[in-house]
């Protein structure tokens, strides 16, 4: 079993004079299903990308399997982990075959893709229901069909964690439903999985762990049933929320002004 351990350890970020992000602290390794939550301007994003290794210039410490991300070569980090950012643009003409082709790039040793990177590249797009846009071209594609295009990508880089930030945004009901089933058939199969949502019924719902930061820090870190209260919700989000029980037994959360 791949180690797949991140410690982080007081990390924090300034920017322009501000402060983004400070005093991080947490670890994330077992096979797991973790929400990202807060508001807008939280930091999530920030904090996504430095366990993705984009923004070396952070305080504190943040670790992969024992070695400081800034200092992991690049292309074997992304053959461990893969990240999903919030937005990507693609100007060039690619299909979305090829998209997901590229999830491959940290696995290709020659010039060449072998017919296991094809594999890779078909059992994604099946994963997540895009085997009918393999020949359109990527710009061509609506906002979830891009987000599901951009995940398939990231599956195939067979990753050990995956990093998603937002990965329902744009996905109508059925496909938010569907990639949360995704996600958590991955941490199955070993995967530690963060993902950035707004939407509390799907972390209540789906994730194993929530992590809720307000103002660049965390407010609260633990299972979503515990993670998420009355308190923390009017606390980080200035909203009252209810809780209400479902006819099957599942907890739903409701929330207004
Ligand atoms: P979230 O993803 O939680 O909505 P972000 O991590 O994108 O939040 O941003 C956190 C805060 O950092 C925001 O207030 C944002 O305006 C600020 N920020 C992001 N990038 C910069 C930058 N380059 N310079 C100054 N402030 C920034
Ligand atoms: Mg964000």
């Amino acid at each position: 079993m791949v180690n797949c351990d991140f410690q982080l350890r007081d990390v924090g970020l300034r920017l322009g004079g501000n402060t983004i992000l400070s005093g991080i602290t947490f670890n994330l390794g077992k096979p797991e299903l973790v929400a990202l939550l807060g508001p807008n301007g939280a930091g999530k994003s920030t904090l996504m990308s430095i366990l993705a290794g984009l923004r070396p210039a952070h305080e504190g410490t943040c670790l992969f399997q024992g070695v400081e991300v800034r200092r992991w070569d690049r292309a074997r980090f992304a053959r461990l982990v893969s990240f999903v950012p919030q937005a990507v643009r693609i100007d060039f003409p690619f299909t979305c075959e090829q998209v997901v082709l590229m999830g491959r790039t940290p696995h290709c040793a020659g010039m060449f893709e072998t017919s296991a990177d094809w594999d890779e590249v078909r059992r994604a797009m099946a994963l997540t229901d895009t085997v009918a846009f393999r020949h359109r071209d990527f710009r061509t594609l609506s906002g979830g069909e891009k987000q599901r295009i951009l995940l398939a990508s990231a599956l195939a880089q067979s990753p050990r964690v995956l990093l998603l930030d937002e990965p329902a945004a744009f996905l109508d009901l059925k496909h938010q439903l569907t990639l949360y089933e995704l996600l958590r058939e991955q941490c199955r199969q070993g995967l530690v999985v963060v993902t950035v949502t707004h939407d509390l019924n799907l972390a209540a719902g789906f994730c194993d762990r929530a992590i809720l930061l307000h103002n660049g820090r965390i407010a609260a870190d633990d299972a979503p049933h515990l993670a998420l209260n009355e308190q923390t919700i009017a606390d980080v989000y200035d909203v009252h929320a209810e809780f209400r029980q479902t006819g099957t037994g599942k907890t739903w959360i409701t929330y207004g002004g």
